[in-house]
């Protein structure tokens, strides 16, 4: 035990000198065989994937698409039928049980459903790690106490679970994840069953951890919301298979996947669809477009061309065209501190100017163009 743990401090990590990555799936595919037909079903497929140390990595799929499946494997819970999985450099996958003992240990879980003990107490649910490391007692209590105080909770050290709300079972739930000082933090849906208001206390802690304790995070979630709050890395899964990675912002950004877009619909504000548009076309008889805001370009990279900034100088442009316009709809979300978001207008576009204005905007910004409600238009990529 190190010095400080035995004080019982929680201390910052400073990133390993190697820029290996902290956890590496090389071409890994798991298969379950199906009890009744006995056919094998491959619930991953050739996964390749890089979390680097202070990452929080956002996986995000629909239900049944492989991502716990996924995340119990760098814990070694479910191990590859074949590939390699290496997490804090040991390649776990052939691992006994003893050898996996040591690295289990700086790894922590948190869960949807919380997991604590209903008979102990908030302290006891939290030193129960301590325990099974068999940690002398008063180092326990010192730990304990410096981890409530970190979740927040040292005036209820002594209550039990079904006396808190469910954000503050899961913020013991993190503590009791963050007692043994792991390296990683595994979230299987962590917030999947709170409101919210709640689900961002638990990601604001969540980003304490790896600001202030140097934790890589390893989150599962069906909210791309949940990504967007939190995550500055992000895998898109599908079917067992990783369709999309890369930062969050250039993901966002750029998504190539329709799968992605539809996740990135979720959590992105200001994007019609057709209802808002038929509605529009109801109030509006002009020409109505959508102005895709994207603050930062994306550069090429992770499968993905690079991809200009857009929306930043329609303001400037109606102006110099000296052009009549509604702002009509429109929303705008910070990702990892850029602005993403969509305006739409509308237009007389039988204005003088108008044609020339549509050239200079569509060559400069990415644009849906909706037509008029007497002549509609419905573009390609608005319908994937
Ligand atoms: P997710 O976490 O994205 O919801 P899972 O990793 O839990 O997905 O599951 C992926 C697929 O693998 C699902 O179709 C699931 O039914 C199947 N699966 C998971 N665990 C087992 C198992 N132990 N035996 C058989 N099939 C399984």
């Amino acid at each position: 035990m190190a010095e400080d743990d035995a004080q019982g401090a929680l201390t910052a990590r400073s990133p390993q000198e190697t820029h290996d990555p902290i956890i590496r799936f090389s071409n890994v595919t798991k298969e379950f065989t199906n009890r009744d037909s006995k056919e094998p079903f491959r619930a991953l497929d050739g996964i390749d994937l890089s979390i680097d140390e202070g990452d929080i990595y956002g996986i995000i799929g629909y239900s049944g698409a492989g991502k716990s499946t996924l995340v119990r494997m760098i814990n070694a819970l479910e191990r590859p039928t074949s590939g390699s999985v290496t997490v804090l450099g040991t390649e776990v996958t052939g691992l006994s049980e003893s050898k996996l003992r040591p690295l289990r240990q700086k790894i922590g879980m948190v869960f949807q459903q919380f997991n604590l003990f209903s008979t102990r107490t908030v302290a006891q649910n939290i030193a129960y790690p301590l325990q099974l490391d068999h940690w002398r007692k008063d180092y326990q209590d010192r730990r304990v106490s410096k981890l409530l105080e970190f979740v927040g909770l040292s005036e209820h050290a002594d209550k039990y679970p079904a006396q808190l709300s469910g954000g503050q079972k899961q913020r013991v739930g993190i503590a009791r994840a963050l007692a043994t000082s792991p390296r990683i933090l595994l979230a299987d849906e962590a917030t999947s069953a709170l409101d919210p208001e709640t689900t961002s206390e638990v990601l604001q802690l969540l980003r304490r951890a790896n600001a202030e304790l140097g934790v890589t995070i390893v989150l599962i979630t069906h909210q791309m919301n949940v990504v967007r709050q939190i995550a500055n890395r992000v895998a898109v899964m599908s079917n067992g298979h990783i369709v999309e990675s890369g930062d969050v912002y250039d993901v966002f950004a750029a998504p190539q996947q329709p799968i992605t877009r539809r996740f990135i619909g979720t959590a992105i504000s200001g994007l019609p669809d057709a209802a808002h548009i038929d509605s529009l076309r109801a109030r509006w008889p002009g020409r109505i477009i959508t102005v895709l805001v994207r603050q930062r370009e994306v550069p090429a990279g992770d499968g993905r061309p690079a991809v200009g900034a857009s929306g930043q100088n329609i303001s400037e442009l109606i102006a110099r065209h000296h052009l009549a316009s509604g702002l009509i709809y429109g929303g705008m979300d910070t990702v990892d501190g850029a602005a993403i978001g969509a305006l739409t207008y509308e237009f007389d576009d039988t204005q003088d100017r108008f044609g020339q204005f549509l050239d200079e905007l569509t060559r400069t910004n990415d644009i849906i163009d909706f037509g008029t409600a007497a002549d509609p238009r419905t573009p390609q990529a608005w319908k994937e």
